[in-house]
């Protein structure tokens, strides 16, 4: 009975270090790249493409999945490039 009660003692604590992980990197969403085309945020688990600007090099575009597949246009921010 005592060692038992010692082991679910022992486990709280380590539950809670774990859900102040998850706070953490639920943090760091604030900081995922915008679609260009459609300003939506972009999670790691999508298959969102990114790639230079291809007029003026300069601004790293991203495309989400959503916009990849419907085709949408986007507008560099810097130099005003239109493309697919
Ligand atoms: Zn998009
Ligand atoms: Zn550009």
């Amino acid at each position: 009975m005592c060692v038992i009660e010692a082991v679910a003692e022992a486990a709280l604590p380590i539950y809670m270090v774990a859900e102040e992980q998850t706070t953490v990197s639920s943090a760091k969403v604030i900081a995922l790249p915008t679609c260009t085309s459609c300003n939506r945020s972009i999670t790691p688990e999508e298959k969102a493409v990114r790639f230079p600007c291809p007029s003026c090099n300069r601004v790293t575009i991203w495309r989400c999945e959503v916009c990849r597949d419907l085709s949408r246009t986007y507008v560099c921010p810097v130099c005003g490039f239109e493309g697919p």
